[in-house]
């Protein structure tokens, strides 16, 4: 059996090319000339694509979504009630949750959790909403339109759940414009104690 064989040609350099020094000689007069520009030329003439953060920060977009929050009720505890749909739905594993029941004299105690430990390991998370979308609750957004403070630490990107329920929304509150209704309400469409099914 025959074997083909396809010749590759070299390719072909000029003389100049093939010195090298020539090509040095352009690229470092290259990086000269944009040095003594981005140096010495007023602020709108520089050619300078990197940003001095963080004395610098881009605009972001409107859509732009920001690391998470922990929504708050209106009494200012946390609107999560440890389902764990959001850390399920997770594809990157980065929500730990630890649930923990309510006080017994609460009304919310025996069919609605709460969560005792909520952390987000914000540096193994990849940012795709899926938590926000898997949560019942709207317990946890990502509407904050910040990004996370450089650190030079580890432990600075663990978020837990003050942390998370401190972050305000973009438009500066700790809540959302989505109902809640509290067992004992009148509007509470769902299950609870007295109402089974
Ligand atoms: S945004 Fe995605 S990766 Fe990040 S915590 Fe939510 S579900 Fe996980
Ligand atoms: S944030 Fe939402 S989805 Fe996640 S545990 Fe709390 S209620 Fe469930």
């Amino acid at each position: 059996m025959g074997v083909s064989v396809k010749v590759i040609k070299k390719p072909e350099r000029t003389l100049s090319e093939q010195a090298f020094v020539p090509e040095i000689a352009k690229g470092l007069g290259l990086t000269m000339r944009r040095f003594f520009k981005n140096t010495f030329a007023s602020e709108d003439k520089k050619e300078i694509a990197t940003v001095r953060y963080p004395e610098e920060q881009r605009e972001y977009p409107e859509r732009f979504r920001g690391i998470h929050r922990l929504t708050h009720r209106a009494d200012g505890s946390p609107r999560c009630v440890a389902c764990l749909c959001c850390s399920t739905a997770c594809p990157a594993q980065c929500i730990h949750i630890e649930p923990a029941e309510y006080e017994p004299d609460d009304p919310r105690y025996g069919y609605e959790r709460f969560p005792k430990a909520f952390v987000i390991d914000e540096l193994r998370c990849i940012f795709c909403g899926y938590c926000v979308e898997a949560c019942p609750c709207d317990a946890i957004r990502m509407d904050t339109g910040m990004h996370m403070p450089p650190s030079l630490s580890r432990d600075d990107f663990l978020y837990d759940k003050e942390t998370l329920m401190s972050i305000p929304g973009r438009d500066g509150t700790h809540l959302t414009a989505n109902p809640r209704h509290e067992p004992g309400d009148p509007t509470h469409p769902g299950v609870d104690r007295e109402h089974g099914h």
